[in-house]
């Protein structure tokens, strides 16, 4: 009892000390924190990077000394027209004073001087987007410091030297001296060794790079005018700045856009003391993942690189060895950099990746991070740390992004024994990809996805962060150099690219190539087609067939725990039989929408179509009308016999007639140039005519939905007899059929009255016909703002509702859904918009008069059943807020069903605080 008590005692003070740091902490103004200040929680303050720095250095495993300088200051810079606060550099000066006490080093100091290393760090992690300064604090006078340090080693020094300078120059000040390049430096160094008749960098002495350090200098003062920064403080001053700019770069914002990261939340400097990989042979760095980041596997993934700094590794310049390599060179090291690793896996509770270096055999862990893993390692991950008891099914689901199941659903390739392998490299991102070989990322982005659309395989050395536009268009991507922690493997695997790294066999003409021969002599010139395989990092000649993925075990696992979790329904959007057979498959408990139109848009139904809306008379429509009936009798026939016991929302026709019709100008010109030639087809402009007459100025506000329902209620009726007649039929047959009936783009209840009833009685006359009763029920989309605001009425008509948010979005906008691209993309440029309205409901504005219309309808009518099945049903983050509006189900295309599964789990688990 007594030690019962002195527990609870020890806990009520840990837990007074615990509110006690939070309050220190959350009443800690500094612009700039000490490693040891900080903790993981503190992402918004710290950046990511900063915030796992600091609780590395907490939880005592060997990180280099620094300080961040918080998120808050990157806001401020930019709030005061881009310039740093007053006193920051106080504050900084500070901090270095700390850092310099901690490891017996000075900044500049000519003896043992302390270096830094300055990068970027956002809360949420922009691989590669922002910029980095090495080395810093080294001027004439600590360089001979450096070389006493590392014991007489002016080569090591002097190579230090000449990379600061270069990074400096190139990442600070290129914005205002663009002849201060990496490139610019890149060539000075290659006539350099030209001269020298050297061709490796291994190959200088500490007294080569010393000259080339001097002629640097020399280069820098005829671009700028001015000497190269000596003073540390201003170089640390200067780079601060720089990385702060670099949050607004070019390919930052695209990464955040492509991300949905918001602008507005700035990157932190992370500035920490330098230790060097490239000391010798007891040197060297490296990047591993503590599970394999590609199939998800649970053992040790990464690669490092002997007397190398860091950089080499994640450039993918040097291409690395595998992190076995260091077990046999260096056991002492690995077992310690495992044991690390494992300790962090374990803190966090998730895969880690972990950047490290060793200086003269002393390990330091130099940031760590959840790792990004492709879809299916997410999965596996997962159910296997719940499989080894480690997280609980609740986390697992949690922590899988919904938007990786559709990695996971990747395409392969099929018939590879047929395919003529010409190169292998490294498996980087999996998938199977095939494409006309492109080299350059302007190239892939003028050709590809989002420019001309045709498939393209992205075909370079290797790839930086500005090549992500080139990247996002290909198909798939091939790098000769690099390894699988390279930038383009990152990248590729985060957005599901299919990817072959490393690819040595592929030798092309550097940066300018415009084709690569592999060693079987084949050349492949741009727009050859090739075949990548990501998942087995082996490259095909020539384009091979592609297959649908399937879905592993684990797949099954962790979509059976969703489902436990999940509250609301799933059902998917199909409209044949094929596509309701996937939907099952995938896990839908039903249709949302069956859109009919695209059943009469089918070859052997548009010729009669057409003739039903040409007809002359009543009696040649009603014609035309009971030719369809069969047809789409059937059309229902096989869905409802698919989908037996679950419910299927078919809607009624909704797009305007004119849309079966060919297109008014191709028509015109061509009747135009019959006529030149003296023909006449009296036919063809009969249809002129027609097409004519049906021309609307803005269609999408015209003669479409329920107003055709009105205007020719000929069309409608016999939907309704084919709905109703194939499921008595198939009712007869021994299945169960749920039909619900949808009027479209309903406005007003006298809409939804009149059509209905019109209806109601061709469904009853059909079930007398049919002898047969089916259980069918109407209901109506809520797509025109006036429906949503007027849901109170319009529910005492409809047993359901389906929110149409792509149309309810194009009208609560007032924007064209067909016409809005123009100005879409320069608006969440601009971040007018944060987000796509089209891909995300728009919550405050379109999602209000959603809620509205929830609280309004089921107020009047308490058992109407909700659900959605616009585009954004199949949206994570539109699914959560659905989840939030009480929503019974959503529905979405057959391939997202998994993802709205998932989300629907996350949302009803957030919903429960777990
Ligand atoms: C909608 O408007 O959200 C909808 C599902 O209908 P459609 O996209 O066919 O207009
Ligand atoms: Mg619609």
């Amino acid at each position: 009892m007594r030690t019962f008590l002195r527990g609870l005692k020890r806990c009520a003070i840990l837990s007074r000390v615990q509110i006690l740091e939070e309050f220190v902490l959350s009443n800690n103004n500094n612009r700039v924190w000490l490693f040891r200040e900080g903790k993981k929680e503190l992402k918004d303050l710290l950046g990511g990077k900063g915030a796992n720095l600091a609780e590395m250095t907490n939880i005592g495993l060997p990180v280099p000394p620094g300080f961040t300088v918080t998120t808050e200051v990157c806001t401020e810079y930019y709030a005061s027209g881009k310039k740093l606060p007053d006193g920051l550099m106080d504050d900084v000066k500070k901090a270095v004073a700390d850092v310099e006490q901690a490891i017996g080093k000075k900044f500049g100091d000519t003896q043992n001087p302390l270096l830094f290393s300055v990068r970027s760090g956002a809360k949420f992690s922009l691989p590669g987007m922002m910029d980095t300064v090495l080395n810093l604090g080294l001027n004439d006078d600590a360089i001979t410091g450096l070389i006493n340090a590392s014991g007489g080693n002016a080569r090591f020094a002097y190579d230090s030297y000449r990379r600061f300078i270069m990074m400096f120059s190139d990442i600070t000040l290129k914005a205002d001296y663009p002849g201060l390049s990496k490139e610019g430096f890149e060539r000075i160094l290659t006539d350099h060794k030209a001269k020298l008749g050297k061709e490796a960098d291994t190959e200088l002495t500490g007294d080569e790079w010393k000259a080339l350090c001097d002629t640097y200098k020399v280069f820098f003062k005829e671009q700028t005018g001015r000497d190269f920064p000596s003073d540390p403080y201003e170089q640390l001053e200067t780079s601060i700045t720089a990385v702060f700019r670099s949050w607004n770069n070019e390919r930052a914002i695209i990464y955040r856009n492509k991300e949905k990261i918001s602008h507005s939340i700035g990157t932190a400097v992370n500035v920490q003391s330098m230790v060097f990989g490239n000391l010798g042979d007891d040197s060297g760095s490296g990047v591993m993942f503590t599970r394999n980041a590609a199939t998800g596997e649970n053992v040790i993934y990464g690669e490092y690189l002997p007397n190398a700094q860091g950089e080499d590794v994640v450039a993918g310049v040097r291409t690395p060895l595998e992190i076995a390599e260091l077990e046999r060179d260096n056991k002492t090291i690995y077992d310690e950099l495992i044991t690390n690793a494992k300790r962090l896996e374990d803190h966090y509770k998730d895969m880690q990746d972990i950047e490290f270096t060793i200086e003269k055999n002393k390990l330091f862990i130099l940031q760590c991070r959840s790792g990004k893993r492709t879809g299916t390692a997410a999965i596996r991950i997962a159910v296997e740390m719940v499989n080894e008891g480690f997280i609980t099914k609740e986390k697992a689901v949690a922590m899988v992004a919904p938007s990786g199941l559709e990695q996971a659903l990747h395409p392969r390739l099929k018939n590879t024994a047929a395919g003529k392998v010409i190169a292998k490299g490294l498996n980087a991102g999996p998938g199977g990809a095939v494409g006309k070989a492109v080299f350059s990322s302007d190239k892939a982005a003028e050709m590809g996805k989002g420019g001309a659309g045709e498939a393209v395989i992205l075909c370079s050395q290797e790839t930086t962060p500005d090549d992500l536009k080139g990247m996002l268009a290909a198909q798939g991507v091939l790098t000769s150099r690099g390894g699988r922690t390279s930038h383009a493997a990152l990248v590729a695997r985060q957005f599901g690219i299919p990817t072959i790294c490393g690819c040595s066999d592929m030798k092309t003409d550097g940066h300018h190539a415009t084709s690569f021969s592999t060693p079987d002599g084949t050349i492949v010139k741009e727009g050859d087609w090739i075949t990548i395989d990501g998942t087995e990092g082996i490259v095909y000649l020539g384009a091979l067939e592609v297959e649908p993925a399937g879905q592993s075990g684990d797949f099954g696992t962790l979509m059976g725990w969703a489902d436990e979790f999940r509250t609301m329904g799933v059902r998917a959007n199909a409209d044949t039989p094929d596509q309701a057979a996937e939907a099952i498959a995938l896990g839908a408990e039903g249709i949302g929408l069956c859109r009919t139109e695209h059943m009469f848009l089918e070859e052997d139904r548009l010729p009669i179509v057409r003739r039903m809306i040409l007809a002359d008379n009543e009696e040649q429509r009603q014609g035309a009308l009971d030719e369809l009936l069969p047809i789409q009798r059937e059309d229902f026939v096989g869905i409802f016999r698919a989908m037996d016991g679950k419910p299927v929302t078919v809607r009624l026709i909704d797009p305007p007639l004119h849309e079966f019709l060919p297109n008014q100008i191709e028509l015109a010109k061509e009747v135009a140039v019959e006529q030149s030639q003296g023909k006449s087809d009296a036919a063809k402009i009969k249809l002129l005519n027609k097409v004519n007459e049906l021309h609307e100025q803005n269609p999408m506000l015209g003669l479409r939905g329920c107003r055709l329902s009105i205007v020719f209620p000929g069309i409608v009726e016999m939907q309704v007899a084919a709905i109703v007649g194939a499921a008595a039929q198939v009712t007869k047959e021994g299945k169960t059929v749920l039909p619900e009936i949808m009027i479209p783009l309903v406005g007003h209840i006298n809409e939804l009255t009149y059509v209905k009833n019109d209806l109601e009685r061709v469904a009853k006359a059909t079930q007398g016909k049919e002898g047969t009763e089916v259980p069918y029920m109407f209901g109506t989309m809520i797509e025109v703002p006036r429906a949503a605001l007027t849901s109170a009425e319009i529910a005492q008509e409809a047993a359901f509702f389906s929110f149409g948010t792509n149309d309810l979005t194009q009208m609560t906008y007032g924007m064209s859904r067909d016409d809005a691209g123009p100005f879409l993309m320069p608006y969440i440029a601009k971040e007018i918009y944060k987000e796509d309205p089209t891909v995300s409901i728009d919550t405050t504005g379109v999602g209000r008069l959603m809620q509205i219309s929830v609280d309004d309808a089921r107020s009047v009518n308490p058992n109407i059943k909700l659900g959605i099945c616009g585009e954004h049903g199949g949206d994570p983050d539109s699914v959560k807020f659905c989840n939030k509006l009480g929503l019974n189900y959503v529905s979405c295309s057959p391939k997202r069903v998994p993802v709205a599964r998932l989300a629907a789990a996350q949302a009803a688990l957030e919903a429960k605080g777990s």
